[in-house]
């Protein structure tokens, strides 16, 4: 179903300047220790399936690879951008353990 997400959640004061991705509030579920905005990955799948009309899911969740793709594309890929501005306060997007946005490049180079 359709609607409209606010920018914030209301259980939660980002500190001044904190970037938040637009009408994503229903995804975001901390704070780091800098006041910058967490938001959960499947929460934001969620949210564009379900309030931004990209369609229900399904049981096996197929079409959540197109919220997931629209995600990587737009959202990070924005937020990329803008993380190149002085002093922003760049969100972290975290699904489960795994920190998708910033990438954390320690992990990667440790692996291979
Ligand atoms: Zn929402």
């Amino acid at each position: 179903m359709k609607k409209e997400c606010p920018d914030e959640n209301p259980a939660y004061r980002p500190a001044d300047g904190a970037i938040l991705i637009s009408r994503c509030g229903c995804a975001i579920v901390g704070l780091t220790e800098r006041g910058a905005v967490v938001y959960d990955m499947q929460l934001l799948i969620e949210h564009f399936h379900e309030h931004e009309g990209m369609g229900e899911l399904d049981e096996e969740g197929e079409e959540r690879s197109t919220a997931t793709e629209w995600i990587a594309y737009n959202v990070i890929r924005g937020l990329e951008y803008l993380s190149g501005q002085d002093n922003a306060l760049m969100p972290v997007i975290m699904d489960e353990e795994f920190q998708v946005f910033p990438y954390e490049a320690d992990d990667e180079a440790d692996d291979e």
